[in-house]
């Protein structure tokens, strides 16, 4: 990937991700919008639901990362945690939100349930904190600036999660450069992928604004079967795929010259 871009850390919390009972779909859905928006996503770190590993792993990301997304831990019970060790990383004071009381206020009042004390915490945000609004659940998530970097605490219901990201893409978009991504793949028969690593590597060297994977996918008949992915960027769309589509021509023609099939090239 090009080294320019700026890096991104994802940090997704919660125990139940660590024993394997929620499977971390935040991350990968993150790491895929991160990257086509334009940032170089460098880490994916699962935490537990324990403050001070919160606060290593954000004191970590800071000295490198120009933004943190973090996933999880903003609801009302006792290991919701995030935005307690988000303050602790920072060494900012926690304070009731009055925007985000306002909003659980709204929240909870159409549904005609009172503010308890566990509710109310979901509105205590390090200070300094934007609100942002949760439009599919109740805990509000919200963004610090530190510096350089912007940290973003997103829940981790995933719907809720995606919604709350949208609202954060256009104050994030301005860090990153503007371009277009596009992937494009192709279906191989018949060369193994040892084969055409030596190519892929010189494509990877020469193409550094492309990022290209092959992806074996077991054995048909006997014969190998593999997909090659580009992921490609330009300042627009038909820029992208244009270089995608010159990496893959190239690959293509390597399994033709070596008795291969191929199925064309697929861009989405
Ligand atoms: P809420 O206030 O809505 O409870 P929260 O921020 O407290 O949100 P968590 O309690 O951490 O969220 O997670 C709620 C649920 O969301 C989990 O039980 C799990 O099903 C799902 N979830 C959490 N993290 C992830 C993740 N990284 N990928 C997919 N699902 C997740």
């Amino acid at each position: 990937m090009e080294p320019k871009l700026p890096e991104a850390w994802i940090l997704s919390i919660g125990n139940e991700l660590l024993i394997g009972r929620t499977v971390n779909t935040n991350a990968s859905w993150l790491g895929k919008r991160l990257t086509v928006m334009g940032f170089n996503v460098r880490r994916i770190v699962v935490v537990p639901d324990d403050i001070e590993e919160i606060a290593d792993e954000i004191r970590r990301a800071l000295g490198r990362a120009r933004l943190i997304v973090t996933t999880g831990g903003l609801g009302p019970t006792h290991d919701d945690v995030t935005l307690a060790a988000v303050g602790r990383a920072l060494g900012r004071e926690m304070e009731v939100n009055d925007e985000a009381l306002r909003m659980l206020k709204d929240h909870y009042d159409r549904r005609g349930l009172p503010l308890t004390e566990h509710r109310i915490k979901m509105a205590v945000m390090p200070q300094g904190a934007k609100i942002l609004k949760n439009s599919a659940g109740s805990a509000p998530g919200c963004l610090l600036r530190e510096g350089e970097t912007v940290i973003v605490s997103l829940p981790g219901v995933p719907r809720e999660m995606e919604a709350m990201f949208e609202e954060v893409v256009p104050l994030i978009r301005q860090m990153a450069p503007e371009r277009e991504a596009i992937e494009c793949a192709s279906r191989i028969r018949g060369v193994p992928e040892s084969t055409l690593a030596p190519l892929m590597e010189r494509l990877a060297k020469e193409r550094t604004s492309s990022y290209l994977k092959s992806h074996p996918l077991g054995f048909e008949q006997g014969v190998p079967v593999l997909d090659v992915k580009v992921l490609s960027f330009g300042a627009d769309r038909q820029e992208a795929e244009r270089e995608a589509r010159e990496i893959l021509t190239q690959v293509l023609k390597e399994v033709e010259t070596r008795g291969g099939q191929h199925f064309g090239i697929h861009c989405s």
